[in-house]
């Protein structure tokens, strides 16, 4: 397996390649954990070439985000990718990737999805967030060739709105989404978790918990969302709940009334002590 930091590197290592094998890409801010190894596992299985990006994008992050404590573990991520079968990890610095303007300035050509995808859950706490991650895609899916790109359903929003981008830009790329990786006790994944305090961490399961205690509501007949909502609120009343909501998986507007299925329940939630942002969701269907 290839280490490459330059876009130079990146080009010229799959100039020849792309045009005779299928490139799979999988983005990623690194820490590389089981849910990250899912995504390179099934671009490995799908494709004949696998490029996984590490880059923490200063772009999608807020001023009193977490860019500069996010954590950073290259050599890591390294073993990871190659033990999982990457061909190349692409791991440029914000200087690669963006030009002297954006440092001094803050500006760079944007990628800027529909206000109407951008407007609630993440998109709402978080102003410029998809912004940011458009841009840092589109160039990703620019320099890699990439045939497919793999994104994790626990960020469903971003799924679903770099689908968007995918079909609004006429990229070639196919965006496949793949399941959310839960610790055992049902905790989904997330490089983030490493800010949980240990009783934070005894706590954090909750989250999919109450969501599996509305799906069961759910599959019982209950179909009115407010119902369905306030029982997960009513189990996470430890947290600092930024959203709680239940969408269509047609449109992604909120709905007041599951008319069949296929919709989506999602949550935001801080924890108590460290204010660690959870994020976790689950599709409603009756039948599985
Ligand atoms: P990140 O490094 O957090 O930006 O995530 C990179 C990709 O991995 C995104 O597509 C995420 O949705 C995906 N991902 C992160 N955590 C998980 C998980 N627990 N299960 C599945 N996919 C995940």
């Amino acid at each position: 397996m290839k280490i490459v930091h330059t876009i130079k590197e990146l080009k010229s290592a799959v100039a020849e390649i792309y045009k005779t094998k299928d490139i799979g890409l999988v983005p990623t801010m690194g820490a590389l954990h089981e849910g990250h190894k899912s995504l390179i596992e099934k671009s490995v299985n799908e494709n004949e070439f696998t490029i996984v990006s590490v880059f923490v994008n200063p772009v999608q992050f807020g001023p009193n985000e977490d860019y500069d404590k996010y954590p950073r573990t290259l050599e890591k991520d390294c073993i990871l990718a190659q033990e999982t079968g990457a061909d190349i990890v692409f791991a440029p610095s914000p200087s690669e990737m963006y030009t002297d303007i954006y440092f001094t300035e803050k500006e760079t050509t944007l990628v800027c999805p529909p206000y109407t995808y951008v407007n609630k859950l993440c998109g709402k706490s978080r102003t410029g967030h998809f912004d940011g991650v458009c841009t840092v895609v589109a160039k990703l899916f620019n320099l890699s060739k990439c045939k497919r790109a793999y994104f994790g359903k626990k960020d469903y929003q971003q799924f679903l709105i770099v689908n968007k981008m995918v079909e609004e830009l006429n990229f070639d790329t196919e965006v496949i989404p793949c399941p959310i990786v839960r610790e055992e006790d049902g905790l989904a994944i997330s490089s983030r978790n490493v800010y949980l305090s240990d009783n934070e961490r005894k706590l954090a399961p909750k989250i999919s918990q109450a969501l599996n205690k509305a799906e069961k509501l759910y599959k019982s007949g209950i179909t009115d969302s407010k119902t369905l909502e306030d029982t997960v609120l009513f189990e996470l009343s430890e947290f600092d709940v930024e959203y709680v909501e239940i969408v269509s998986l047609d449109n992604f507007h909120k709905i007041d009334k599951i008319v069949k299925d296929g919709s989506l329940i999602l949550v935001a939630a801080r924890t108590p002590e460290n204010r660690v942002r959870l994020i976790d969701n689950k599709e409603l269907w009756t039948n599985c």
